[in-house]
């Protein structure tokens, strides 16, 4: 872990507003402080992982083939099919823009296995993605897609997309400013970027504290508020013309898991209790949720901007 830093976008002083946060999704060791930037806001994970700890966390517990044990991958598989998945997303909020049909050249930052590629792809976009893990991206081109294995500004600068998509990426970003710069010169005069990540002001982060599920400390460096998201897309030539606020069932449930089961992290790949636990939000806490996401207190900030 690299020494405590300054803010990430401003470098402003950072002060701290909830210490003794532990990773609940992994269990990777160590007790992370989620600090806020006196200057501009942004609140953020201390202390800060080093590049080159990053990419050893992401090999050793996001490889898409790794710890998950196989019930929870039969519970993903089941999710997938194609028509109870869009069922699914009718219901439960798209974070990740899986329903949206259009045509042009698409960009999937982060595109794993691709997954979504395939969404994409079936939505009328010739979709590529952009993936570092080896696997993933292999796994990734035996269905057919061009997948680059770099990150966003490693490739060429030259105006090729219509459209960027990243789906809860932008916090794990040691440099969200650059990324943003990044895409921006990739994107064709009135491309758009699509965007989603997790509230830091959602009313589950505050009912939830350290046990909600999206600190997802080490692995998220930034924890965005509409607002301050909105004022980076300014900073960096964009335009929000969409901002609605999401929250997957599924996020509700892992949360309270974490709540219920602390220091258990291997909890969050029970698929009965993981299943049980959508069924009741959705199924009995929906009005709550809706009631939350209308009144800016839903868990998953989902944005569009266009490049200006
Ligand atoms: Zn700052």
């Amino acid at each position: 872990m690299a020494p405590e830093a300054d803010c990430v976008l401003c470098g402003g002083a950072l002060a701290p507003v909830l210490g003794d946060v532990t990773d609940t999704r992994f269990g990777v060791p160590g007790r992370f402080t989620i600090a806020r930037c006196v200057a501009c806001g942004l609140e953020q994970t201390l202390p800060r992982p080093s590049q080159a700890a990053l990419i050893e966390l992401y090999r050793d517990h996001y490889n898409f083939t790794g710890t998950t044990g196989r019930s929870y991958l039969s519970l993903r598989r089941l999710l997938h099919s194609p028509g109870l998945y869009r069922l699914w997303l009718a219901l439960d909020g798209d974070i990740s823009f899986h329903r949206r049909a259009g045509r042009g050249r698409l960009l999937d930052v982060g595109c794993n296995e691709g997954r979504g590629l395939e969404r994409y792809r079936a939505n009328g976009f010739n979709a590529e993605g952009l993936e570092l893990n080896a696997l993933a991206a292999a796994a990734a081109r035996a269905k057919g897609f061009v997948v680059h294995e770099t990150t966003i500004e490693a490739l060429p600068r030259e105006p090729a997309y219509d459209v960027v998509v990243l789906s809860n990426v932008l916090e794990h970003a040691l440099d969200p400013r650059a990324m943003l710069e990044a895409i921006h010169a990739r994107l064709k005069p009135g491309g758009e970027l699509w965007i989603s990540l997790p509230d830091a002001e959602s009313g589950f982060a505050r009912l939830f504290g350290r046990a909600w599920i999206n600190w997802h400390v080490p692995f998220h460096v930034t924890h965005f508020t509409p607002l301050r998201l909105a004022r980076l897309l300014g900073e960096t030539s964009f335009s929000v013309f969409d901002a609605k606020l999401v929250t997957p069932a599924l996020w509700v449930a892992q949360s309270a898991i974490a709540r219920w089961f602390p220091g258990r992290p291997e909890k969050q790949r029970s698929a009965a209790l993981v299943i049980a636990l959508i069924a009741v939000v959705r199924g009995l806490l929906f009005p709550w949720l809706w009631w939350w996401n209308r009144t800016r207190r839903g868990d998953c900030l989902v944005m569009r901007a266009r490049r200006a």
